[in-house]
């Protein structure tokens, strides 16, 4: 795809997913075809290997200037001892800024995460949590419902009833997912916090206004689901003036790594619909031009859509959205790697690994520490 069309300006992309250490170079290799200074990289909660903060740590060691890492929580550690949980979590926020992670990926509020955990994220397990958070001043990423189709059986794409995504009577509702975000934001006015997707408010602006109004900690990245682009395309000047006034607050994010697979790093990074992401969002920032939806897009995006707009954002909002408000959230540097703390981090989950199968185990956490230690 030719990105050459584009604005000269820097991009970093806030909403990558590298689930295996020994994907780097697919990453390398996208970074570059895309054009992308730096990018904020996610871990994923991942019960046999804990979670993929081992294969970012991996990653910044080897890109100290252009990695910044968004650790995920250790649920593992934490279902083992419900007594001690909330203290706990909150630990791990000290224990991942003192690391060099530059902020933390919440996925606990998708749909089928938040029933398969089944804590809500306003209730007392998470508390103070959200306080080490606020506190530290890291970047939460948090993805929270997803889009109102899924949980209307008939109108819930086939795509997303291949993955699982139709939530029924026994999945919380969207309206309750949101509510304990008001909770959390109320609480705590010095959060910031990036919602992913849009916050799945696409198709109801004065909403996603108001939101952003009450928090103003809170911003939004632009990672598809293809649908947020259908809904803007739906009433495009509505959607360029929210851009206008709110172009502070939203950020360039694709997703980029999300159907890559958590079990096997065989499987890389689809270059492809890596591609085709970032152009269909640049495209949609600097275009007027009417398009339809790359057929490079893969995962979760599993339909041809056409009759999609564009909102041909003056330079000044598309610098804030591709890289200004980034560095105001993450700082204009990535934090520096702590080898050490590093270290003792993966040599624990590494022993945790061992210990639950009884024997030892080539975990990530052991083969990143090896390399770290070379
Ligand atoms: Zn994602």
């Amino acid at each position: 795809m030719d990105f050459s069309q584009f604005a000269p300006l820097p991009v970093i992309d806030c909403h990558i997913h590298l689930r295996h250490a020994e994907r780097a170079g697919d990453l390398e290799r996208i970074t570059e075809e895309v054009g992308l200074t730096a990018a904020n990289l996610l871990a994923m909660p991942y019960a046999p290997i804990i979670n993929q903060n081992a294969s970012l740590i991996d990653y910044k060691a080897g890109h100290p200037n252009h990695a910044y890492i968004s650790g995920a929580l250790d649920h593992v550690q934490l279902l083992a001892d419900r007594e001690r949980a909330p203290q706990r979590l909150a630990g791990q926020i000290q224990r991942l800024k003192a690391i060099g992670f530059d902020g933390i990926k919440l996925v606990e509020s998708k749909p089928t995460n938040r029933l398969e955990m089944n804590f809500p994220l306003d209730g007392p397990l998470y508390a103070p949590m959200w306080e080490a958070l606020e506190a530290a001043g890291l970047p939460a990423l948090w993805h929270v419902a997803d889009p109102e189709e899924f949980w209307d059986f008939d109108a819930c794409p086939d795509w997303a009833h291949e993955h699982g995504w139709f939530y029924g009577d026994a999945y919380p509702l969207k309206e309750a997912l949101y509510a304990e975000v008001e909770n959390v934001l109320t609480r705590h006015p010095n959060l910031r916090i990036i919602l992913a997707h849009f916050y799945f408010l696409s198709a109801d602006l004065p909403r996603a206004a108001g939101f952003l109004d009450r928090h103003p900690g809170a911003y939004f990245d632009l990672a598809p689901g293809i649908e947020m682009y259908q809904n803007f395309a739906r009433n495009i000047d509505a959607a360029r003036e929210f851009f206008l006034t709110y172009s502070d607050r939203i950020l360039h994010g694709t997703d980029i790594g999300a159907g890559s697979s958590n079990s096997d790093p065989t499987l890389g990074i689809d270059h492809d619909d890596a591609h085709g992401r970032t152009w269909l969002i640049r495209h949609f920032l600097e275009s007027a031009e009417p398009f339809s939806s790359p057929e490079e897009l893969g995962h979760g995006l599993g339909m041809d859509v056409d009759g999609l707009r564009g909102i041909a954002l003056p330079a000044d909002a598309l610098a804030r959205i591709y890289a200004g408000n980034f560095h105001t959230l993450y700082g204009q540097q990535p934090a520096t790697l702590n080898c050490d703390a590093a270290l003792e981090e993966l040599d624990r989950q590494a022993a945790f690994i061992d210990a639950r199968a009884g024997a030892p185990i080539d975990s990530p956490a052991r083969r990143v520490a090896r390399r770290l230690r070379s």
